[in-house]
């Protein structure tokens, strides 16, 4: 099928695009970033925007440059940048790391980040990265700009706190201490597939034992969140195999399972015990 109707806009600059956007939002007018996950929907028409708003012609959303302590990745860039460590932090080791899971090279060449977030997808590799470092998200609109923690911007299923009218402009993700230890572990039926359940998870050993821990979920309920919980079975407590598999259990008891034809709730536990104590383990190695 071809999709429905639309008018096309072509802003030069992010001023632009936001007045653009000011005027045709009301009227179901959608950002267009990489095109790879609103396109298909549009094809099938699930989507049928009234405008288009492609923001592939503005440069300056192209920056991807560390500023003070954190790594500020612009609406324009691609999955692909991050094929080799963007930055050298551990934070450039986990996102080449993460990226290789995300679709497949093609899509990867021309998805971007901030559409990642913005499409807030639930098996999204980048919204769970987002949700576990507590990356802060730009938006712009013509009214001005503001700042938004990821901890409130997830919302639910394909849910943000973004308005209509705004562009998210860009994502900030701190750097990691350069002790910091990182664990990514996914499991999906294929190779490129979207995630069935996914966890990440950082920390660092302070006299042998774990500090600032971190682990988030992913692919498993309607949007990507630390775990609580888990954490704090981790915190202050030397590595080691058993540790990790009393805070998987933990983890697959305090999530909201998402059922679908892929898994049931039941299914879904089980592999979050799985993935998160394959994520633990792996930053403990
Ligand atoms: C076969 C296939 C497999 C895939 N597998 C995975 C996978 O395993 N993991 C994964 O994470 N993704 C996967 N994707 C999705 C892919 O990563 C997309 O690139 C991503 O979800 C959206 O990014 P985009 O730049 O293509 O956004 P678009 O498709 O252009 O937009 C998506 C939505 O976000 C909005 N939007 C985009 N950018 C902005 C912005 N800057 N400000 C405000 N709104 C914005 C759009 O209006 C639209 O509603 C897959 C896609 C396909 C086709």
């Amino acid at each position: 099928m071809k999709p429905a109707p639309f008018a096309y806009h072509a802003p030069k600059s992010v001023e632009e695009a936001v007045t653009i956007l000011a005027q045709v939002a009301p009227d179901d007018g959608r950002v267009l970033a990489g095109g790879q996950s609103l396109v298909p929907t549009m094809a099938f028409r699930l989507a049928r925007p009234a405008h288009l708003v492609d923001i592939n012609g503005i440069a300056e959303l192209a920056r991807l440059a560390t500023a003070g302590d954190h790594l500020v990745i612009g609406a324009g860039v691609r999955h692909a940048a991050f094929h080799r460590p963007v930055v050298e932090n551990p934070l450039g080791s986990l996102l080449a790391f993460v990226v290789r899971h995300i679709a497949h090279y093609p899509i990867r060449t021309r998805g971007t980040f901030c559409g990642s977030l913005a499409h807030a997808d639930p098996a999204s590799e980048w919204c769970l990265v987002a949700a576990t470092l507590g990356a802060e998200i730009v938006a712009r609109s013509r009214d001005g700009g503001r700042s938004l923690q990821a901890g409130d911007f997830f919302q639910g299923l394909m849910t943000t706190s973004l308005a209509e009218n705004e562009l998210l402009v860009e994502a900030r993700l701190p750097l990691l201490p350069a002790d910091m230890r990182w664990g990514f572990y996914e499991f999906s039926r294929r190779a490129g597939d979207y995630a069935l359940a996914m966890a990440l998870t950082t920390f660092h050993l302070a006299d042998g034992v774990i500090d600032e821990p971190r682990l988030g979920l992913g692919g498993a309920e309607a949007a990507p969140r630390r775990i609580a919980a888990a954490e704090q079975v981790l915190a202050g407590r030397p590595p080691a195999s058993a540790l990790f598999r009393e805070a998987a259990a933990i983890a697959a008891e305090s999530f909201e399972p998402l059922e679908d034809v892929q898994a049931d709730a039941a299914f879904r536990r089980d592999l979050v015990r799985a993935v998160v104590f394959r994520a633990l383990e792996r930053a403990a190695a």
